[in-house]
């Protein structure tokens, strides 16, 4: 048996490795040259992006464009082509999966969901777009298997069968992908195609968050929200679920979107949880994930928050809506995504007193969002949008960088653009 796996990423090195146990002559292909100097002496590279005769399957990365000529070619002669969950997903015989989409939140509930079920006494394994290939692992040794997946995984998946799966909110994210949003949106969607017949469906109350969901569908579905009917509660800092009340308050669990990547946890695991000892002990061991509205430092009354993860108009909103009115200058920009600002418009009326842009997406930003507050250009500048943001800053105020749009303009990933924030605020103390 012959396969190409295009993309040398992490999930593609994985996917080597495997598919050589499983007795596969392993080809190799990537766009980056670095790579065939780094690992030609170890892997077999083809130099054209074209499919060995005799191959039967090719292997891509979540981050390969729909474009790629050797995606291309493969569609053409009608080769299989498979994500790395997917080529998974064929091999998983034993273990549970509790799987997660959504266009925010995911990596927060896949981290709750594995510490309740890890604290039930499971063995669990925590993967996929969290930054750890599932193939990394022998996966099927795992009573559970909790799946953070991208709408980019759930392109090849069709074999993976989901117990319990949870699509937490679909708002414009990757149009630069997708030829709509319908288009995104319907792709997330597809989780719900793979869960089992007897498996269970978790949604968010508000419609609009979830559009296109069947709501007649005859399944196990459960609904979740931090201030509409749902199937579990919040009430004064405690989330009542069926097995009893769990005291949040006074933790980072307690702001409205982790409320309800809490919920969403409960949900997808409550048919598995032993007892309410172990929701509380999630909670406790719960540390906000790092670029995640994080505190950064406090400087003479102005405070400065990293919120490099919000890579969509849709995080920016829930991040905003926590703070007080008239306190933050934000920083937005990066790579432009193709959807729209606008979305952001009264909460930055209300919420922010100044925007400094960053980034290529600066012009776009600075067309849809002109006029709502004054607007600062800080070009590819880090430094500078922390120290005008200082400069600019009363006391009380917070400089928040959270910025709307992916980072690869300036930095390898969303870590590295928080870091340097950090590190710039480092500087100015
Ligand atoms: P993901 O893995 O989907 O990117 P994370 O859990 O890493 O999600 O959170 C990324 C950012 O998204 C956070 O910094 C926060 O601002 C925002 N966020 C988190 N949970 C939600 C939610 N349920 N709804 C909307 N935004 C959220």
């Amino acid at each position: 048996m012959k396969c190409v796996v295009l993309g040398l990423g992490k999930s593609g090195i994985a996917a080597i490795s495997f598919l050589e146990e499983k007795d596969y002559d392993v080809y190799v292909y990537d766009d980056n040259e670095f790579k065939l100097s780094e690992y030609g002496d170890r892997f077999n590279f083809i130099k054209k992006p074209e499919m060995p005769e005799g191959s039967s399957l090719l292997v891509i990365s979540p981050g390969v464009s729909r474009t790629h000529p050797l995606y291309i070619d493969a569609l053409e002669k009608e080769i299989d082509i498979a994500g790395e969950l997917e080529v998974a997903a064929r091999y998983i015989e034993h273990a549970k999966v509790v799987a997660v989409t959504g266009t925010n939140g995911k990596s927060t509930t896949v981290t709750l969901a594995y510490e309740i079920l890890k604290a039930s006494g499971y063995k669990v394994f925590l993967c996929g777009n969290i930054g750890v290939p599932v193939l990394s692992e022998n996966f099927d040794e795992y009573d559970f298997l909790v799946i953070e997946l991208s709408s980019f995984q759930l392109e090849t998946l069709k074999s993976l069968k989901v117990d319990t799966a949870a699509v937490l909110n679909i708002t414009p994210d990757h149009l630069d992908r997708y030829d709509s949003f319908e288009e995104y949106g319907a792709v997330k969607l597809s989780l719900f195609d793979l869960v089992k017949k007897d498996g269970r469906f978790v949604i968010p109350s508000d419609k609009s968050l979830i559009p296109g969901f069947d709501t007649d569908a005859e399944k196990d579905v459960k609904r979740f929200s931090w201030n509409e009917k749902s199937d579990v509660l919040y009430e004064k800092g405690f989330i009542k679920t069926s097995l009893g009340d769990v005291k949040i308050k006074g933790t980072t669990l307690d702001v409205p979107h982790n409320i309800e990547n809490f919920m969403a946890a409960f949900l997808l695991t409550e048919p598995f949880i032993k007892d309410i000892e172990c929701l509380n002990s999630a909670v406790a061991s719960f540390s906000a994930l790092p670029h995640r509205t994080t505190f950064v430092d406090e400087i003479n009354g102005v405070r400065f928050v990293d919120d490099s993860k919000a890579t969509n108009v849709g995080a920016v909103e829930k991040s905003l809506a926590g703070f007080a009115p008239d306190s933050v200058i934000l920083i937005l920009g990066g790579v432009d995504k193709g959807g729209s600002y606008m979305p952001l418009a009264s909460l930055i009326k209300e919420k922010c007193r100044m925007i400094l842009l960053i980034g290529d997406a600066a012009p776009i930003i600075k067309k849809e969002l002109d006029g709502i507050v004054p607007i600062f250009e800080c070009g590819y500048d880090m430094r500078l949008c922390v120290n005008k943001g200082y400069e600019l800053a009363e006391k009380g105020n917070t400089v928040l960088l959270s910025p709307a749009c992916s980072s690869y303009d300036m930095y390898p990933n969303y870590g590295a653009r928080g870091n340097d924030f950090c590190e710039k605020v480092k500087e100015l103390r």
